[in-house]
């Protein structure tokens, strides 16, 4: 392969840059031509194709969000527009593609390779809900934002006695709420692989209570439902004085951690690896600190599992 292009697509994730930056000079590195495809798949279509060099990923390890642009692009689920972006590839002689993003984008990936256009996916998401990797780029940061939040919401719950219902990103994944829950020391997590019964959340708000607890911090993925509805069911059950918030689009941004700058550097590397050795249809990821890939159909056919043990042991913490 002598040139191969880049993009980012769905959601972005702090850490997406430092993925690109990987890629393009990986991909220089082994005397490649290396393009960057802009606002994903639309840009693809429309042929936003310019070629990057050495400088063109300068001064963007630590920055947050996407210097390629991304976008949400529902004509390239039609197989028209799959072959638009085919052609638009095949005009700029681009043989290979890296597709950094969630499992919407990696789905525009394995429709590209079942066209015998071959694509690797690199998983950029905070979610960290991509089976076949152990972290998603970007999740570390996401988390790290979260328990800053927790932290400083804790301050506050604590001086006026206060339950907080802190509502944190998560449609149908709760690794956020998971992971900030138990770094932050949450009494409880409620996340959309777990049933919950609300009296259990009541009477272990009231157990703490009557040892003295001075405040309480419920950390709830967006995907169970609205933390103001929680907190409107806890203040009814106990008369605790409860409030919501909201963290929304701050977990999507800031500069990546250096996990994720160190992760994207290897997966974004790993990639053009695969490519140049003529593997498409790949999706790459790290699994007990190994680079491992795997077929981007099994994949996607995969669930999203949590850790069941790290759920567990949140419980008994949180006692
Ligand atoms: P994420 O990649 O973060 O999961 P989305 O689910 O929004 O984000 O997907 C990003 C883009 O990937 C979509 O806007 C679309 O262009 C492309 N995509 C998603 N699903 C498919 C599909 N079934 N076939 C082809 N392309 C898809």
């Amino acid at each position: 392969m002598k040139k191969i292009g880049v993009l980012t697509s769905g959601g972005d994730s702090p850490g997406m840059n430092a993925a690109v930056r990987a890629v393009v000079r990986k991909a220089i590195f082994h005397n490649v031509e290396i393009y960057g495809i802009f606002h994903g798949y639309s840009g693809l279509i429309e042929g936003q194709i310019e070629k990057l060099e050495l400088g063109s990923v300068g001064d963007i390890i630590h920055r947050g969000g996407t210097k390629l642009y991304s976008a949400r692009c529902p004509e390239f689920k039609t197989v028209e527009g799959q072959k638009k972006g085919i052609e638009q590839l095949k005009k700029h002689g681009i043989e290979g593609l890296v597709v950094i993003g969630g499992d919407g984008s990696y789905m525009g990936a394995k429709k590209l390779t079942e066209h015998g256009f071959p694509c690797v996916g690199v998983p950029g998401t905070i979610d960290n809900d991509i089976p076949g990797t152990d972290f998603t780029i970007g999740f570390d940061t996401a988390l790290n934002t979260v328990i800053d939040a927790i932290d400083k919401i804790r301050d506050t719950a604590t001086s006026h006695e206060r339950t907080y219902v802190i509502e944190v990103m998560g449609r149908h994944a709760g690794d956020i709420a998971l992971w900030s829950g138990l770094a932050g020391g949450a009494e409880t997590i409620l996340i959309p692989e777990a049933d919950y019964n609300m009296d259990h959340v009541i009477s272990r708000l009231q157990r703490g209570h009557e040892r003295g607890k001075k405040h309480s911090i419920i950390v709830v993925a967006e995907g169970v439902g609205s933390g103001v509805e929680i907190a409107k069911q806890v203040e009814e059950a106990t008369s605790f004085e409860t409030r919501v918030s909201v963290l929304g689009h701050v977990q999507r941004g800031g500069s990546p951690s250096a996990f994720d700058r160190v992760l994207a550097s290897r997966l974004g590397a790993f990639a053009v690896e695969l490519l140049l050795e003529g593997k498409g249809g790949r999706c790459v990821g790290i699994q007990k600190n190994e680079l491992v890939h795997h077929d981007i159909l099994e994949i996607l056919d995969q669930p999203h599992t949590i850790d069941e043990n790290m759920y567990q042991l949140s419980k008994e913490l949180s006692i």
